[in-house]
Protein backbone atom coordinates (compact mmCIF):
# COMPACT_ATOMS: atom_id res chain seq x y z
CA UNK A 1 0.00 0.00 0.00
CA UNK A 2 2.42 2.97 1.78
CA UNK A 3 3.10 4.10 -2.18
CA UNK A 4 -0.03 6.98 -2.20
CA UNK A 5 0.13 9.76 -0.93
CA UNK A 6 -3.74 9.99 -0.16
CA UNK A 7 -5.69 10.27 3.12
CA UNK A 8 -6.94 6.10 3.21
CA UNK A 9 -10.45 7.33 5.10
CA UNK A 10 -12.43 9.49 3.17
CA UNK A 11 -10.55 9.37 -0.80
CA UNK A 12 -10.49 5.24 -0.26
CA UNK A 13 -14.25 5.75 0.38
CA UNK A 14 -15.36 8.14 -2.57
CA UNK A 15 -12.89 5.76 -4.71
CA UNK A 16 -14.84 2.78 -3.25
CA UNK A 17 -17.91 3.98 -4.81
CA UNK A 18 -17.40 5.30 -8.19
CA UNK A 19 -18.68 4.28 -11.74
CA UNK A 20 -15.41 4.37 -13.88
CA UNK A 21 -14.56 3.81 -17.45
CA UNK A 22 -10.97 3.05 -18.33
CA UNK A 23 -10.10 4.37 -21.91
CA UNK A 24 -7.17 3.27 -23.39
CA UNK A 25 -5.60 1.89 -26.80
CA UNK A 26 -4.97 -1.92 -26.19
CA UNK A 27 -2.02 -2.91 -23.65
CA UNK A 28 -2.20 0.66 -22.28
CA UNK A 29 -2.57 -0.59 -19.16
CA UNK A 30 -6.13 -0.46 -18.00
CA UNK A 31 -6.14 -3.99 -16.84
CA UNK A 32 -3.73 -3.69 -14.59
CA UNK A 33 -4.48 -0.59 -13.29
CA UNK A 34 -8.02 -2.01 -12.84
CA UNK A 35 -7.03 -4.78 -10.87
CA UNK A 36 -5.30 -2.19 -8.35
CA UNK A 37 -8.34 -0.83 -7.95
CA UNK A 38 -10.01 -3.89 -7.35
CA UNK A 39 -7.06 -4.75 -4.30
CA UNK A 40 -7.22 -1.23 -2.98
CA UNK A 41 -10.83 -0.01 -3.26
CA UNK A 42 -12.62 -3.52 -3.53
CA UNK A 43 -14.61 -2.25 -6.30
CA UNK A 44 -15.72 -4.93 -8.93
CA UNK A 45 -13.55 -4.78 -12.28
CA UNK A 46 -15.70 -5.86 -15.28
CA UNK A 47 -13.52 -6.72 -18.65
CA UNK A 48 -15.48 -7.25 -21.46
CA UNK A 49 -12.12 -9.19 -22.93
CA UNK A 50 -12.14 -11.35 -19.65
CA UNK A 51 -15.59 -11.99 -19.91
CA UNK A 52 -15.59 -13.12 -23.31
CA UNK A 53 -12.28 -15.13 -23.12
CA UNK A 54 -14.09 -16.72 -20.35
CA UNK A 55 -17.46 -17.53 -22.55
CA UNK A 56 -15.13 -19.27 -25.01
CA UNK A 57 -13.59 -21.16 -23.14
CA UNK A 58 -16.65 -22.72 -21.45
CA UNK A 59 -18.12 -22.54 -24.86
CA UNK A 60 -21.14 -20.80 -24.20
CA UNK A 61 -23.75 -19.16 -27.18
CA UNK A 62 -22.07 -16.14 -26.73
CA UNK A 63 -18.49 -17.29 -26.73
CA UNK A 64 -19.03 -18.98 -29.60
CA UNK A 65 -20.38 -15.61 -31.35
CA UNK A 66 -17.62 -14.26 -30.40
CA UNK A 67 -14.65 -16.51 -31.30
CA UNK A 68 -13.38 -15.52 -34.71
CA UNK A 69 -13.85 -11.73 -33.64
CA UNK A 70 -11.23 -11.52 -31.16
CA UNK A 71 -8.68 -14.56 -32.97
CA UNK A 72 -8.71 -11.58 -35.98
CA UNK A 73 -8.54 -8.81 -33.52
CA UNK A 74 -12.00 -7.63 -34.54
CA UNK A 75 -14.83 -6.17 -32.46
CA UNK A 76 -17.10 -8.81 -30.99
CA UNK A 77 -20.95 -7.95 -32.38
CA UNK A 78 -22.58 -4.94 -30.26
CA UNK A 79 -25.27 -7.31 -29.75
CA UNK A 80 -22.90 -9.78 -27.82
CA UNK A 81 -20.71 -7.62 -25.77
CA UNK A 82 -24.17 -5.70 -24.70
CA UNK A 83 -26.15 -8.74 -23.42
CA UNK A 84 -22.51 -9.80 -21.35
CA UNK A 85 -22.58 -6.34 -19.87
CA UNK A 86 -26.42 -6.04 -19.31
CA UNK A 87 -26.25 -9.22 -17.27
CA UNK A 88 -22.83 -8.45 -15.31
CA UNK A 89 -24.19 -4.80 -14.61
CA UNK A 90 -27.05 -6.80 -12.95
CA UNK A 91 -25.22 -8.40 -10.63
CA UNK A 92 -25.06 -7.21 -6.63
CA UNK A 93 -21.77 -6.47 -6.72
CA UNK A 94 -22.16 -3.73 -8.91
CA UNK A 95 -24.52 -1.69 -6.90
CA UNK A 96 -21.86 0.62 -5.36
CA UNK A 97 -19.53 1.00 -8.27
CA UNK A 98 -17.10 -0.78 -10.16
CA UNK A 99 -14.49 -0.22 -13.16
CA UNK A 100 -15.05 -0.82 -17.12
CA UNK A 101 -12.40 -2.11 -18.74
CA UNK A 102 -12.24 -2.26 -22.41
CA UNK A 103 -15.89 -1.36 -22.41
CA UNK A 104 -17.50 0.77 -23.97
CA UNK A 105 -15.67 0.67 -27.07
CA UNK A 106 -17.46 2.73 -29.67
CA UNK A 107 -20.21 4.96 -29.90
CA UNK A 108 -23.04 2.65 -30.16
CA UNK A 109 -21.44 0.78 -26.88
CA UNK A 110 -21.32 3.82 -24.81
CA UNK A 111 -25.04 4.82 -25.74
CA UNK A 112 -26.19 1.97 -24.79
CA UNK A 113 -24.13 2.13 -21.69
CA UNK A 114 -25.75 5.25 -21.18
CA UNK A 115 -29.50 4.59 -21.65
CA UNK A 116 -28.89 1.10 -19.19
CA UNK A 117 -27.23 3.52 -16.77
CA UNK A 118 -30.13 6.25 -17.07
CA UNK A 119 -32.66 3.78 -16.92
CA UNK A 120 -31.14 2.90 -13.30
CA UNK A 121 -30.39 6.97 -12.36
CA UNK A 122 -27.13 5.86 -11.75
CA UNK A 123 -24.54 7.17 -14.34
CA UNK A 124 -20.82 7.53 -14.83
CA UNK A 125 -18.62 9.21 -12.18
CA UNK A 126 -15.21 9.14 -14.32
CA UNK A 127 -13.95 7.75 -17.98
CA UNK A 128 -10.42 8.00 -17.51
CA UNK A 129 -8.24 8.09 -20.60
CA UNK A 130 -4.47 6.13 -19.93
CA UNK A 131 -2.22 7.25 -22.75
CA UNK A 132 0.74 5.37 -23.59
CA UNK A 133 2.91 6.18 -26.79
CA UNK A 134 2.01 3.14 -30.14
CA UNK A 135 5.72 2.01 -29.82
CA UNK A 136 5.65 1.39 -25.73
CA UNK A 137 2.01 -0.60 -26.44
CA UNK A 138 3.57 -3.19 -28.94
CA UNK A 139 6.51 -3.88 -26.75
CA UNK A 140 4.50 -4.19 -23.49
CA UNK A 141 2.14 -6.43 -25.60
CA UNK A 142 4.49 -9.09 -26.70
CA UNK A 143 5.47 -8.96 -23.33
CA UNK A 144 2.48 -9.50 -21.69
CA UNK A 145 1.53 -12.81 -19.93
CA UNK A 146 -1.74 -13.81 -17.70
CA UNK A 147 -3.02 -16.47 -15.63
CA UNK A 148 -5.46 -19.01 -17.44
CA UNK A 149 -7.04 -19.29 -13.53
CA UNK A 150 -7.65 -15.61 -12.41
CA UNK A 151 -6.58 -13.59 -15.37
CA UNK A 152 -4.22 -11.54 -13.50
CA UNK A 153 -2.13 -9.74 -16.30
CA UNK A 154 1.72 -9.40 -15.87
CA UNK A 155 4.43 -8.20 -18.19
CA UNK A 156 8.36 -10.22 -18.25
CA UNK A 157 9.98 -6.65 -18.79
CA UNK A 158 8.80 -6.19 -15.13
CA UNK A 159 11.14 -9.55 -13.95
CA UNK A 160 14.64 -9.14 -12.91
CA UNK A 161 17.15 -11.65 -14.38
CA UNK A 162 16.63 -14.89 -13.51
CA UNK A 163 13.20 -14.66 -11.98
CA UNK A 164 10.41 -16.66 -12.92
CA UNK A 165 6.96 -15.30 -13.94
CA UNK A 166 3.84 -17.30 -11.79
CA UNK A 167 0.86 -15.62 -10.33
CA UNK A 168 1.27 -14.05 -7.18
CA UNK A 169 -2.45 -14.59 -6.79
CA UNK A 170 -1.37 -18.30 -5.10
CA UNK A 171 0.95 -21.46 -5.56
CA UNK A 172 -1.87 -23.53 -7.22
CA UNK A 173 -1.86 -20.92 -9.78
CA UNK A 174 -1.14 -22.34 -13.19
CA UNK A 175 1.85 -21.03 -15.27
CA UNK A 176 1.25 -17.65 -16.90
CA UNK A 177 0.39 -17.72 -20.40
CA UNK A 178 0.56 -15.71 -23.95
CA UNK A 179 -3.04 -14.64 -25.05
CA UNK A 180 -3.78 -16.00 -28.27
CA UNK A 181 -4.65 -12.28 -29.60
CA UNK A 182 -0.98 -11.01 -28.31
CA UNK A 183 0.62 -11.53 -31.54
CA UNK A 184 1.86 -9.09 -33.63
CA UNK A 185 -0.18 -9.20 -36.53
CA UNK A 186 -3.49 -9.43 -34.69
CA UNK A 187 -1.80 -6.42 -32.69
CA UNK A 188 -1.72 -3.73 -35.36
CA UNK A 189 -5.26 -4.88 -36.19
CA UNK A 190 -6.26 -4.17 -32.63
CA UNK A 191 -4.48 -0.95 -32.90
CA UNK A 192 -6.40 0.01 -35.91
CA UNK A 193 -9.84 -1.12 -34.85
CA UNK A 194 -9.04 1.38 -31.14
CA UNK A 195 -8.10 4.38 -33.89
CA UNK A 196 -11.14 4.22 -35.93
CA UNK A 197 -14.02 2.47 -33.35
CA UNK A 198 -12.65 3.48 -29.88
CA UNK A 199 -10.47 6.51 -30.14
CA UNK A 200 -14.09 8.65 -30.83
CA UNK A 201 -15.25 8.17 -27.15
CA UNK A 202 -12.32 10.30 -25.93
CA UNK A 203 -14.18 13.10 -27.72
CA UNK A 204 -17.31 12.06 -26.51
CA UNK A 205 -17.07 11.49 -22.79
CA UNK A 206 -14.73 15.26 -22.65
CA UNK A 207 -18.20 16.99 -24.09
CA UNK A 208 -19.95 15.39 -21.27
CA UNK A 209 -17.03 16.76 -18.77
CA UNK A 210 -16.39 13.38 -17.74
CA UNK A 211 -12.78 12.94 -19.23
CA UNK A 212 -9.84 12.89 -17.43
CA UNK A 213 -6.09 12.57 -19.05
CA UNK A 214 -3.42 10.30 -17.60
CA UNK A 215 0.12 9.70 -18.80
CA UNK A 216 0.58 6.34 -18.68
CA UNK A 217 4.14 5.52 -19.97
CA UNK A 218 5.31 5.33 -16.44
CA UNK A 219 6.25 2.44 -13.75
CA UNK A 220 2.96 1.21 -12.34
CA UNK A 221 2.79 2.18 -9.49
CA UNK A 222 3.40 6.04 -10.93
CA UNK A 223 0.43 5.39 -13.03
CA UNK A 224 -1.68 4.19 -9.86
CA UNK A 225 -0.88 7.42 -8.47
CA UNK A 226 -1.61 9.20 -11.36
CA UNK A 227 -5.20 7.24 -12.00
CA UNK A 228 -6.20 8.05 -8.03
CA UNK A 229 -5.51 11.85 -8.54
CA UNK A 230 -7.23 12.15 -11.71
CA UNK A 231 -10.28 10.45 -10.23
CA UNK A 232 -10.50 12.21 -7.13
CA UNK A 233 -10.10 15.68 -8.84
CA UNK A 234 -13.35 17.38 -9.13
CA UNK A 235 -14.94 16.50 -12.91
CA UNK A 236 -15.16 20.19 -14.75
CA UNK A 237 -18.42 21.79 -13.57
CA UNK A 238 -20.13 22.83 -16.32
CA UNK A 239 -20.29 20.02 -18.21
CA UNK A 240 -20.69 17.79 -15.60
CA UNK A 241 -23.66 19.46 -15.21
CA UNK A 242 -25.12 18.56 -18.08
CA UNK A 243 -25.64 14.69 -16.90
CA UNK A 244 -28.87 13.66 -16.70
CA UNK A 245 -30.04 12.85 -13.30
CA UNK A 246 -26.35 12.90 -10.96
CA UNK A 247 -26.97 14.36 -7.85
CA UNK A 248 -23.88 16.21 -7.78
CA UNK A 249 -23.76 17.18 -4.07
CA UNK A 250 -20.20 15.27 -3.70
CA UNK A 251 -18.36 18.25 -5.04
CA UNK A 252 -20.24 21.11 -5.96
CA UNK A 253 -18.38 23.57 -4.67
CA UNK A 254 -15.09 22.84 -6.18
CA UNK A 255 -17.26 22.62 -9.63
CA UNK A 256 -18.83 25.81 -9.50
CA UNK A 257 -15.10 26.98 -9.03
CA UNK A 258 -13.62 25.33 -11.51
CA UNK A 259 -16.80 26.37 -13.79
CA UNK A 260 -16.04 29.83 -13.13
CA UNK A 261 -12.48 29.51 -14.11
CA UNK A 262 -13.48 27.54 -17.58
CA UNK A 263 -13.44 28.98 -20.57
CA UNK A 264 -15.59 26.66 -22.46
CA UNK A 265 -18.59 27.54 -19.86
CA UNK A 266 -18.22 31.41 -21.16
CA UNK A 267 -19.14 29.99 -24.41
CA UNK A 268 -22.64 31.49 -25.18
CA UNK A 269 -23.43 28.68 -27.54
CA UNK A 270 -22.72 25.72 -25.83
CA UNK A 271 -24.12 26.95 -22.37
CA UNK A 272 -27.53 28.03 -24.26
CA UNK A 273 -27.68 24.67 -25.38
CA UNK A 274 -27.67 23.31 -22.10
CA UNK A 275 -30.93 23.26 -20.23
CA UNK A 276 -29.63 21.63 -17.00
CA UNK A 277 -26.94 23.80 -16.37
CA UNK A 278 -29.24 26.61 -17.35
CA UNK A 279 -31.26 25.22 -14.48
CA UNK A 280 -28.63 24.80 -11.57
CA UNK A 281 -26.03 27.64 -11.73
CA UNK A 282 -28.34 30.35 -12.33
CA UNK A 283 -26.28 33.10 -10.36
CA UNK A 284 -22.85 32.35 -12.10
CA UNK A 285 -24.66 32.05 -15.84
CA UNK A 286 -26.15 35.87 -15.13
CA UNK A 287 -22.41 37.19 -13.91
CA UNK A 288 -21.19 35.43 -16.92
CA UNK A 289 -23.65 36.73 -19.28
CA UNK A 290 -23.44 40.33 -17.95
CA UNK A 291 -19.69 40.26 -19.17
CA UNK A 292 -20.63 39.11 -22.91
CA UNK A 293 -20.51 40.78 -25.83
CA UNK A 294 -22.92 38.65 -28.04
CA UNK A 295 -25.78 38.93 -25.25
CA UNK A 296 -25.83 43.16 -25.95
CA UNK A 297 -25.71 41.86 -29.77
CA UNK A 298 -29.22 39.27 -28.88
CA UNK A 299 -30.50 42.32 -27.44
CA UNK A 300 -32.58 43.19 -30.89
CA UNK A 301 -34.19 39.89 -31.25
CA UNK A 302 -35.99 39.99 -28.19
CA UNK A 303 -37.52 42.99 -28.57
CA UNK A 304 -38.44 41.68 -32.37
CA UNK A 305 -42.26 41.24 -31.49
CA UNK A 306 -42.71 44.72 -30.54
CA UNK A 307 -40.52 46.46 -33.53
CA UNK A 308 -43.45 43.83 -35.76
CA UNK A 309 -46.25 45.00 -33.59
CA UNK A 310 -45.13 48.56 -34.39
CA UNK A 311 -44.76 47.94 -38.32
CA UNK A 312 -48.37 46.46 -38.13
CA UNK A 313 -50.04 49.50 -36.28
CA UNK A 314 -48.45 52.07 -38.72
CA UNK A 315 -49.94 49.87 -41.59
CA UNK A 316 -53.01 49.86 -39.87
CA UNK A 317 -52.85 53.66 -39.81
CA UNK A 318 -51.71 54.53 -43.30
CA UNK A 319 -54.30 51.79 -44.30
CA UNK A 320 -57.14 54.32 -42.08
CA UNK A 321 -55.43 57.52 -43.55
CA UNK A 322 -56.15 55.81 -47.47
P1 LIG B 1 -9.18 -6.90 -24.42
O1 LIG B 1 -8.86 -7.99 -23.44
O2 LIG B 1 -9.94 -5.79 -23.80
O3 LIG B 1 -7.97 -6.45 -25.19
O4 LIG B 1 -10.16 -7.56 -25.50
C1 LIG B 1 -9.77 -8.67 -26.28
C2 LIG B 1 -10.71 -8.81 -27.45
O5 LIG B 1 -12.04 -9.03 -26.98
C3 LIG B 1 -10.81 -7.60 -28.35
O6 LIG B 1 -9.77 -7.54 -29.31
C4 LIG B 1 -12.17 -7.80 -28.98
O7 LIG B 1 -12.14 -8.78 -29.98
C5 LIG B 1 -12.97 -8.35 -27.81
N1 LIG B 1 -13.61 -7.29 -27.02
C6 LIG B 1 -13.34 -6.94 -25.75
N2 LIG B 1 -14.14 -5.94 -25.34
C7 LIG B 1 -14.94 -5.65 -26.39
C8 LIG B 1 -15.95 -4.68 -26.61
N3 LIG B 1 -16.32 -3.81 -25.65
N4 LIG B 1 -16.56 -4.66 -27.81
C9 LIG B 1 -16.22 -5.52 -28.78
N5 LIG B 1 -15.25 -6.45 -28.66
C10 LIG B 1 -14.61 -6.51 -27.45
Amino acid sequence: MGVFAFDPGDAGRYLSAMRIVLLGAPGSGKGTQAQRLVERFGLPQISTGDLLRSAVARGTPYGLQAKAAMDAGQLVSDAVVLGIIRDRLAESDTLRGYVLDGFPRNQAQARALAAMLREIGKPLDAVVLIEVPYKEIVKRIAGRRSCPKCAAVYNIHDVGPGEALRCRNGNDHPPLVQRPDDNEATVTKRLEVYEKSTRPLVDLYAKQGLLRRIDGDAPTDTVTQRLMGALLQPAPASKAASRSGRKTGRKSAAKRKTASKRKSAAKPKSAAKRKGAAKRKPAAKRKTAAKRKPVAKRKPVTRGKPVAKRKKAVAKRKTRRR
